[in-house]
């Protein structure tokens, strides 16, 4: 499954193959990729658009499209059950969430590449060209909406902030550990309080903090949740910046998959049994829940 930093680097390589295209055409070949929006909707309100920009909302990566011509829209704020029309603008700003899921990728096609397995979604760009969205699993999601209702979003309006925002600082994550009596390994699995950290990750920046996954939150002292703070930062912003992880190609579509890039980075995540990179103590690991949980008993002792 993918991590916040890989789906930076879908996001990076989005941007110089679909910003300043206008989309032709939509094709969708599983309706559940974007239910419960019907597709001739979803094919109306994207056709026509031309792409401004690509960016990121945690893991959800969020297409922006304007159009020329106000559109209508209603049904999801809806509740008299009369349409409602939103006032007609110039530009009409919308954006294209995705959610890759599982295994969800985009794919850039030239118009005679065969399509690949599990091609769900096909935008017909303005350049001969075919961004495709191919998910094995079938989990990935596709939402629609416009640009000034995002941050209401059900599931982006409920992210913690961003871990590069200037809102995530070392005292907002004190003030969030202080009031949980969860597991930190828990707590920064949660979306909704801590951004950023999937399984890996969690494991990853415990590791450098030297801090015990299964401490309770609300037990860490300022000055270790500061080291946490920063060794958050620093996990993710290595995985974002090592070239060795940059291996996002959008044109091979069997050229890539999710964590295969990314494993040489890992210090605890994965090494079960192996010494550990600074004191040669076996890492260790249990499941709970399902998930495995690394770490090295004498580097985090507690
Ligand atoms: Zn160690």
């Amino acid at each position: 499954m993918p991590e916040l930093p890989e789906v930076e680097h879908v996001v990076r390589a989005l941007r110089p193959v679909v910003v300043g295209r206008r989309v032709l055409a939509i094709e969708i070949k599983l309706s559940k990729l974007i239910a419960p929006t019907a597709s001739s909707l979803f094919n109306r309100k994207l056709k026509g658009g031309t792409i401004t920009g690509v960016s990121r909302r945690g893991k959800y990566i969020l297409i922006e499209l304007a159009r020329k011509r106000a559109l209508p829209y209603g049904r999801a704020s809806d509740t008299s059950g009369a349409r409602e029309y939103q006032k007609p603008a110039r530009q009409q700003g919308l954006v294209l969430i995705t959610h890759l899921r599982m295994t969800g990728k985009f794919l850039s096609l030239a118009a005679d590449d065969p399509l690949p397995k599990h091609a769900h979604a096909i935008f017909y760009l303005d350049n001969d060209r075919r961004l495709v969205f191919c998910d094995q699993r079938q989990f990935g999601v596709m939402k629609l909406v416009s640009r000034t209702r995002l941050a209401k979003t059900k599931g982006i309006s409920e992210l913690a902030p961003e871990p590069f925002g200037e809102d995530f600082t070392s005292s907002y994550l004190k003030e969030t550990l202080s009031r949980s009596r969860r597991t930190l390994k828990t707590l920064l699995l949660d979306q909704t309080k801590v951004l950023g950290l999937g399984n890996i990750y969690a494991a990853e920046a415990l590791f450098r903090a030297g801090v015990n996954p299964f401490k309770i939150a609300a037990t860490l002292s300022s000055k270790r949740t500061e080291r946490l703070h920063q060794a958050i930062l620093d996990v993710l912003s290595d995985a974002i910046t090592d070239s060795s992880t940059s291996r996002v190609n959008l044109e091979q579509p069997n050229g890539f998959s999710y964590g295969e890039a990314f494993e040489r980075f890992w210090q605890v995540y994965e090494r079960e049994g192996e010494p550990c990179v600074n004191c040669g103590a076996r890492i260790k690991r249990v499941t709970h829940g399902g998930r495995s949980t690394y770490w090295c008993p004498r580097c985090q002792p507690r």
